[in-house]
């Protein structure tokens, strides 16, 4: 049903999510929301490109906007997927664009994570962050919880400088290697960040799930881990009550991940399949018009 709404009709919903099509709307909504008290990290909505000239673009796009974000002074970094410059094509291809964004970010004294996608790439992102983050240290990655191998990657990777967003995880994996049960993934989820924590790493603590929040926010405390050592991450556009306010109160870090671009349907779609109620909008959109 999803697939076959018009453009249209999602356009009104993708507004809530999507900062807009092009980087002067971006930049118009991060500053925003840095006045609310967010910082952000950038996406251009994407992902599998076709060619190698393709990467080569979305790369330089990637490049061109950490100028951006520094001519504006925006608080703000950037979160890129290997596969929108190139990684399903070739490792080397999406080797060398990691690298020209990481010098980017460097020469702005910024950051870059890498999020992570679907299964069939996990073990090809670890193996990349780890080439590059020893001359890149100013770059993070992300584990998911619902994959049992996760908790494991934690304690591998986990070492002075380890920065990982901590997510439960988007894609449909088979169950031989993801968790399908909500309170496992929470459990592993708690257990990744806690590992991160209790070592040398920064975890940014990627969830919606306000009981998750809560869970995690009271070991903070009664650890008393510091303040630099994690941050909590949302989407853009998902509404959380109140509770960003509260974490922002406590003195904590929150980031909202902010995407834009012109790939904003896929990236609506996804959105809306999390969140079924909100189809009745949609649709209530499409009679109304
Ligand atoms: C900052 C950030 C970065 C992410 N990066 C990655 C990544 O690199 N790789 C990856 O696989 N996944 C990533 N994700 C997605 C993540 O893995 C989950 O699929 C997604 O966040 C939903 O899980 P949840 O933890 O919010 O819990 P859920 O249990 O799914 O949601 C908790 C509550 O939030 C509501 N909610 C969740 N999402 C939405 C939404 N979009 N709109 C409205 N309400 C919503 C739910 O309805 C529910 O009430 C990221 C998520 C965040 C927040």
């Amino acid at each position: 049903m999803l697939r076959i709404l018009p453009r249209w009709s999602i356009h009104p919903f993708a507004k809530t999510y999507v900062a807009g099509e092009s980087v002067e709307e971006t930049v118009l909504v991060v500053k925003k929301v840095n006045n609310l008290g967010f910082t952000c990290t950038l996406d251009i909505l994407g992902e599998h490109v076709q060619s190698g000239a393709e990467s080569e673009n979305i790369t330089q796009e990637y490049c061109d906007l950490y100028d951006v974000i520094a001519n504006e002074n925006l608080d703000c970094n950037i979160s890129i997927k290997l596969t929108h410059i190139g990684l399903a094509l070739d490792k080397n291809i999406a080797a060398e664009n990691l690298v020209r964004i990481l010098r980017q970010a460097k020469l702005h004294s910024n950051f870059c994570r890498i999020d992570m996608e679907d299964s069939p790439y996990t073990q090809r992102t670890i193996d990349l962050y780890k080439d590059c983050v020893s001359k890149y240290p100013n770059m993070g990655i992300v584990l998911q919880a619902y994959l049992k191998r996760s908790l494991e990657d934690a304690r591998n990777l986990n070492r002075p400088g380890f920065n990982t967003r901590v997510c439960k995880g988007i894609y449909d994996e088979r169950e031989t290697i993801a968790l399908k049960d909500r309170a496992a993934i929470q459990n592993n989820f708690f257990n990744i960040t806690k590992e991160i924590l209790s070592g040398n790493g920064f975890a940014a603590i990627a969830t919606h799930d306000i009981p998750l929040i809560d869970r995690i926010d009271e070991w903070i405390e009664s650890t008393q881990v510091s303040l630099d050592r994690f941050e909590f991450q949302v989407l853009y556009g998902v509404p959380m009550s109140g509770r960003l306010e509260r974490l922002l109160n406590k003195g904590y870090t929150v980031r909202q991940y902010v995407p834009f671009g012109r790939d904003w349907f896929n990236y609506s779609l996804r959105r809306l399949k999390e969140n079924p109620k909100i189809i009745s909008y949609v649709l209530g959109n499409l009679f109304k018009r």
